[in-house]
């Protein structure tokens, strides 16, 4: 009688942890629950709030025995409400959207200040676009830090980077791959998905773990391609940085940094790459390969090979979707192009000669 396995509703026949259905009825163990969930869930999409509709049917999913018409009915309407979210703009389903539009008062009274130092004018009102979108991603940054797995797990990584190449380097290294991963921890957000904070791997990069699995390919292309695309974010802030003060070791954070990002675009298992790739038709696929190839003969970066390969292993397999995705092939193209053409940054002291 000291047994603390719960009983079934239904039946009464004691439940052990972990399963789904009742072994004695087959009714759904956690019908209460599902029973809520569904409630609010459906007056979050009639209210107009996909994101929050999103969160709670994928909670839903996870009482459902997968391959029962339950899971998936919930799986289509998941995959329904991502369509929907994916079409809105990122910051509409953001809850700091305003923000976003805050700063045209002060845009006059920067550029008449700069307007006499000429082109360094320019480059501070191009970084400004930069530090916008740092700022208004702000608090997602912070929020990432307050995470004790991830501060600590940071620590470790910045300790090895600085014995390798110096302090400098390695603080704006890590901050680099940090501001990665956090675009993919936003992309996760925006649709609702459960994931780990940010886990540094010292001397690779870092991860983000998900706990729930994205619904369609579309969207695990979206939030494959925000990690690279908040990358070259942070790239060209360091580049511009590097332009500014001359300091070589921002130059190297931005060359290093435009590489580690060009890696992980790689189509190939579950890199970032691979997971944007699998939403492309074959002819994208091919047109991929293509663009890989040319920023190959512009930029000659040997990187560019290892793309090229994977790239053309992907157009020939037989498992490309038969409809294609256009933000995706477009979000993926303009990153080889920019990532490319940042990774031909000279970095005095690096480059030898
Ligand atoms: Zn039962
Ligand atoms: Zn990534």
């Amino acid at each position: 009688m000291a047994s603390k396995a719960p009983a079934c509703p239904q039946c009464g026949t004691q439940i052990a942890a972990g399963l789904l259905c009742c072994p004695g009825c087959g009714g759904l163990v956690h019908a209460d629950e599902l029973k809520r969930l569904a409630k609010s869930a459906r007056l979050a999409g009639d209210a107009q709030r996909p994101r929050e509709a999103l969160t709670l049917w994928r909670e839903a999913l996870e009482f459902l025995p997968p391959g029962s018409r339950q899971h998936a009915q919930i799986g289509e309407r998941i995959a329904e409400l991502s369509d929907r979210v994916d079409q809105q703009p990122a910051s509409a389903t953001d809850t700091n959207a305003p923000a976003a539009s805050a700063s045209s008062a002060p845009r006059f009274g920067w550029k008449k200040g700069l307007a006499g130092a000429g082109a360094l004018g320019l480059l501070f009102w191009k970084f400004k676009f930069v530090l916008t979108f740092l700022l208004t991603k702000g608090k997602l940054l912070i929020l990432g830090l307050t995470k004790g797995s991830t501060f600590f797990s940071m620590i470790l990584s910045l300790g090895v980077y600085w014995t390798a190449f110096g302090w400098k380097f390695a603080l704006g290294l890590v901050i680099s791959i940090y501001i990665h991963e956090m675009g993919h921890v936003a992309a996760l957000r925006r649709f609702g998905i459960k994931a780990t904070a940010p886990m540094f791997i010292p001397g690779l990069g870092a991860i983000v773990r998900l706990k729930q699995y994205p619904a369609t390919p579309r969207e695990d292309a979206r939030v494959g391609l925000a990690g690279p695309i908040w990358g070259l974010a942070a790239a060209v802030g360091a580049y511009l940085v590097a332009l500014a003060t001359g300091w070589p070791s921002w130059a190297a954070i931005a060359r290093v940094g435009a590489w580690i990002n060009l890696f992980n675009l790689l189509p190939f298992w579950q890199l970032d790459g691979g997971r944007g790739f699998r939403a492309l038709a074959r002819k994208q696929r091919w047109a991929a390969a293509g663009v890989i190839a040319i920023a190959f003969i512009l930029t000659s970066e040997g990187l560019l090979i290892l793309l090229l390969i994977a790239a053309l292993a992907k157009a020939l397999s037989k498992s490309a979707p038969a409809d294609s995705d256009r933000t995706a092939f477009w979000q993926y193209v303009l990153l080889v192009i920019a990532l490319s053409f940042l990774s031909l940054i000279e970095v005095p002291g690096l480059a030898g000669a």
